[in-house]
């Protein structure tokens, strides 16, 4: 029977006390569980997967909610008892992860008798207790715990650095000619004077704006000594970490340890797929430059190159001059309505379902909306057929407001599990209101979230915690999202929701083709330099530490020309580079997803973006095996071959 009720989301609308009260009954459930578990004689395989399934499941849920509320919830002391919470939780994750005696238990659990998907359930879950240095005996297993915690401190004090080293340049008034007068407004001068500063509303309209290149320069050299010194031996130090920990866990690296359960496998695969991506963008990112070196000759006539500082600004010129887009009468066909209308009926007619809203539901903000997503053909005249076709439940939370997340993101609330529990999940976004109008990057983000909110609703029907929902590789989680961001692209698709919010026309077709034609302008640029900090990234992690970061990042670059954005003589980006502690060695995941995005794209341009046909195939082999298999037997499934890189390519080639 499907616990369709109590959701979720009703605990975060209880007092606070009732979400600690809850929090510590997870936690007490989930020990006593372990004891049990623990305690089985030989010979319960059944009753031992069963406990730890649930284990898996209170922990992970308990997790979810506390991670979404610390985020969302509009009062303090609620987000406080959240962090309260995650803390107790991660702890006890912690204290699991190198217990010997649960991995005793669930290693003499007979693979043989399970099914496949729970052989490769328990395939990853012993391979996650191996990595966690389990297995291993009580000095290492000391060892790997104090490791983990000062890697958790390093990255802390890398970003925090970052943050914290904000720089400014104080320039003559004048000098910020071309800058809109919004910010200049914003900006008063003293005694003729204006200081700018490395924060992001600052450095990205100077760099984008400043006619002056001595400004651009002045103020990129300080972006990109930001956490200098301070991060050279923090730096350092979280190499020297990780290296050791990594070796000490039997792998060469790094790099070979954190890319072993990801797609790509090995570290050497992930660096045959960056040198791939070099060779790829390296006539597209010339042609950009070439278009870039040609506009900024018309202001300094013979020049040869464009510099560092010159970037953005000439590729802002490169787009209106040449493109000419509007983005003022472009954002006219978006208001927030239309747009989600348009987001839940391509979707709807896409994957075959149908959203109805819960007008009772109990949340966190009387902003969110609530949604029950059902396969087609349920009507609510005939609620008998509810349950068998109710597939899961989403909230959308999408404006700001204060002491609100301030980025776009997805949030998993419950995780799914075939005949136990619906999965929930939330859209956290940061939209205009209804009424408002969106720009065409934000009705990008907007199918993006959209895209990893359908993959946890479609993949939450596994029948264990472990593989349900979105848990898959690392380097496949951004397919989905990456796929669904090109329908706001596609003609046909624009045209059914965009309409001129004053005369209610539909997109003209100019616009789109100018929309089309603008986007296209400087891929080989971006693309290149995705994949020039993926080999920075990569290289930092696949070697004995103790070199010279500096040094790596100058000669990577010099791989990666004609771009060269990130370093010059005296500066260093790599101190600044934050996802470095997130992301360790695989930035190049994102591009990995595009990769196999773009193939997926080829069926549906072949078949028809609005085709139901395509996508229902595409949901029941992609979307629905969540975790349960390898991602890449799941898109060979789909595509009735493997993945390849030849759509990327020809999207580089501009074909
Ligand atoms: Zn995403």
């Amino acid at each position: 029977m499907l616990t369709a009720t109590p959701h979720a989301a009703d605990l975060l609308a209880k007092p606070v006390a009732d979400f600690t009260a809850t929090c510590d009954a997870t936690l007490a459930r989930a020990k006593a569980a372990i004891t049990e578990l623990k305690a089985l004689p030989a010979g319960n395989d059944a009753k031992v997967l069963a406990l730890y399934d649930e284990v898996t499941s209170l922990m992970g849920n308990m997790g979810a909610r506390a991670g979404l509320a610390k985020e969302v919830h509009p009062d303090d002391a609620f987000r406080e008892a959240c962090e309260t919470c995650e803390q107790q939780l991660e702890a006890y994750n912690v204290e699991l992860s190198l217990d010997r005696g649960l991995y005793d238990a669930l290693s003499k659990v007979d693979q043989k008798s399970l099914d496949p998907i729970g052989a490769f359930w328990l395939f990853k879950t012993l391979r996650e207790f191996r990595r966690a240095g389990v297995d291993r005996d009580e000095a290492t297993r000391a060892k790997v715990k104090s490791l983990n915690e000062e890697l958790v401190k390093i990255g802390q004090a890398f970003g925090r650095n970052i943050r914290d080293d904000v720089r400014s340049v104080t320039v003559d008034a004048h000098e910020l000619d071309g800058l809109p007068s919004d910010w200049l407004a914003a900006h008063p001068a003293k005694d003729g004077k204006i200081t700018v500063t490395t924060n992001t509303p600052d450095y990205l309209p100077v760099m984008i704006y400043a006619k002056s290149g001595n400004v651009r320069e002045q103020l990129w050299r300080a972006y990109r000594t930001r956490a200098f010194p301070q991060n050279v031996e923090v730096l350092n130090s979280l190499l020297a970490k990780r290296h050791e920990l990594a070796t000490l866990l039997g792998y060469e690296t790094w790099a070979a340890y954190v890319t072993e359960t990801k797609m790509v496998k090995s570290a050497k695969a992930a660096a045959d797929f960056i040198e791939r991506g070099r060779v790829a963008t390296e006539a597209r990112a010339k042609a950009d430059m070439d278009q870039l070196l040609a506009r900024k000759k018309k202001d300094v006539p013979g020049a040869t190159s464009v510099e560092p500082w010159e970037h953005q600004f000439y590729e802002d010129r490169v787009k209106a001059e040449s493109y000419g887009l509007d983005s003022q009468a472009l954002r006219s066909y978006f208001e927030y309505g239309n747009v989600k209308q348009g987001v839940m009926d391509i979707t709807a007619t896409l994957f075959g379902v149908r959203y109805v809203k819960v007008t009772d539901a109990k949340t966190w903000h009387a902003d969110v909306e609530t949604w029950e997503i059902f396969d087609e053909g349920f009507s609510p005249a005939a609620p008998a057929a509810k349950t068998a076709q109710l597939l899961g439940r989403i909230h959308l939370d999408m404006h700001p407001r204060e002491g609100k997340y301030k980025h776009a993101a997805q949030f998993g609330l419950t995780v799914g599990r075939a005949s136990k529990e619906l999965p929930e999940a939330v859209l956290v976004c940061n939209f205009p209101r209804p009424g408002e109008l969106l720009q065409h990057s934000d009705v990008e983000t907007f199918f993006h979230e959209f895209g990893h909110l359908l993959h946890e609703i479609f993949a939450g029907r596994q029948p264990w915690a472990g593989v349900s929902g979105i848990r898959t590789e690392w380097d496949f989680v951004e397919v989905p999202s990456m796929l669904l961001q090109e329908w706001p692209l596609d003609g046909a698709a624009l045209k059914t929701f965009s309409k001129h919010h004053l005369t209610g026309a539909a997109i003209p077709d100019a616009l789109v083709e100018q929309l089309k034609r603008a986007k296209e302008f400087g891929v080989g640029v971006d693309t290149r330099r995705q994949f020039f900090l993926s080999a920075v990234s990569l290289a930092f992690h696949d070697r004995k530490p103790g070199f010279d970061t500096a040094e790596v990042l100058k000669e990577t670059q010099e791989k990666f020309l004609p771009i060269r954005r990130e370093w010059s003589s005296g500066t260093h980006f790599e101190l600044g580079f934050g996802h470095l502690d997130g992301y360790s060695a695989i930035y190049y995941t994102y591009q990995w997803s595009t990769v196999i995005a773009k193939d997926l794209l080829t069926q549906f341009r072949a078949g028809g973006m609005l085709d139901g046909k395509i996508a229902t195939q595409y949901r029941k082999k992609v979307l629905e095996p969540g975790g349960s298999r390898e991602a890449g037997a799941l898109v060979q499934d789909f595509l009735g071959r493997p993945y390849s890189f030849d759509a990327f390519q020809q999207w580089l080639d501009g074909k």
